[in-house]
């Protein structure tokens, strides 16, 4: 029998504590982060990896407003250094850092890297969903082998410190922290495996090595970014919050009420699967459609005055400040219903 069972708490069930403040301006306030190794982000928001979030199109938008995309690797190897291709061609060189591409750890992986890296990319990320393995570890040592500390290498998924800090060692600039959080995610019901997305990355950010922690899945709104911050993220990447824009892969169709929607999926889906290899394994994602949104401009804007007001509500003036000064506290089920907008669904 296990004799301990820990309390694990997700950004649903707690909130920043309101504190003093003599920030005049949110414009006073510096929300950007050093990802490492000439990775800068003004705005600390990373485009997840997913065929129904992140080709050229989203890449450029989210480089020009500070953020940054990583490209999905569900495509050939031409394919992928096309997508790259076309970001560098239609984007000034001030922002050529800001892109980062897939990678997996299977047989190409090798392969795949070396010719992204030839088309200008300086961010790979390995992209497993179990990111805590010894093909990771084999992945990563081959990658720093080869490439030095010329590219940035961001890698996960991990739940764990113990995770962190393994691949830290092995070789990775960043990790993606959170299993099973995300919004199409099913891994946590088909596996029983995951934790509570903001507990992860509360254990995460105790590590002692020196590499960045990208707060990943689950992420509904800027409040959460705020909060994954506070918790030690120095980014956050995002899927549900960018779907359904312009930006994104894929068209946009209409129902017979006049209703416009895109698609979004989880990248381990019965349908993402049967499209990219023909076949389906485990699936512990789902398909889903979404509203279409318009530009994804209009967007990041919404997000960026979002953690920019969190900010100043804890008096911080950058981020490292308000993981500083963070005040945590946990809500109940009557302050959670409080937290949300509560006039609709009051009966009057
Ligand atoms: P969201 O921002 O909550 O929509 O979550 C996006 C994140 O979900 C991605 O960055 C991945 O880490 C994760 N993810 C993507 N596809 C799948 C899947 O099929 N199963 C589980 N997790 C997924």
């Amino acid at each position: 029998m296990h004799e301990r069972m820990n309390l694990t708490l997700s950004y649903d069930d707690v909130l920043l504590q309101p504190q003093y403040s003599d920030i005049r301006s949110r414009s006073e306030i510096d929300i950007s982060t050093d990802l490492g190794r000439g990775i800068t982000l003004e705005l600390p928001v990373i485009a997840s990896p997913m065929d129904t979030i992140a080709e050229n199109t989203m890449a450029s938008a989210m480089a020009e407003y500070g953020g940054l995309a990583v490209l999905h690797r569900y495509n050939t190897i031409e394919k992928q250094a096309e997508l790259g291709n076309k970001f560098f061609r239609a984007s000034h060189s001030g922002i050529h850092n800001r892109i980062g591409a897939a990678i997996g750890v299977g047989e190409d992986f090798m392969n795949r890297a070396k010719t992204l890296v030839e088309e200008g990319i300086r961010l790979l990320c390995i992209d497993v969903a179990h990111g805590h393995h010894q093909m990771t570890k084999e992945a990563l040592q081959a990658l720093r082998d080869e490439f030095s500390d010329t590219v940035h290498i961001m890698a996960g998924n991990v739940a764990t410190l113990e995770g962190v800090n393994d691949l830290a060692d092995w070789g990775a600039d960043s990790v993606r922290c959170n299993i099973g959080g995300g919004s199409i995610c099913s891994t946590r019901v088909q596996t029983g495996h995951g934790l509570p997305g903001l507990q992860t990355i509360f254990e995460c950010a105790k590590t002692d090595r020196d590499v960045k922690i990208i707060a990943d899945g689950g992420i509904k709104n800027s409040g959460d970014m705020v909060k994954a911050l506070a918790a030690g993220a120095d980014a956050v990447m995002i899927g549900s919050m960018l779907s359904g824009t312009d930006e994104t892969p894929g068209t946009i169709y209409r129902d017979s009420d006049g209703l416009q929607w895109k698609s979004y999926r989880g990248m381990a889906s019965k349908e993402a699967q049967m499209e990219w290899r023909g076949k389906y394994s485990s699936f512990e994602g789902v398909a889903a459609r979404v509203p279409y949104r318009g530009p994804v401009g209009a967007v990041l804007a919404d997000i960026e005055r979002g953690i920019r007001s969190g900010l100043s509500y804890s008096g911080a003036r950058d981020i490292a400040e308000l993981q500083v000064k963070a005040k945590f506290v946990r809500q109940t089920t009557s302050g959670l219903s409080e937290s949300r907008t509560h006039i609709l669904t009051r009966s009057w």
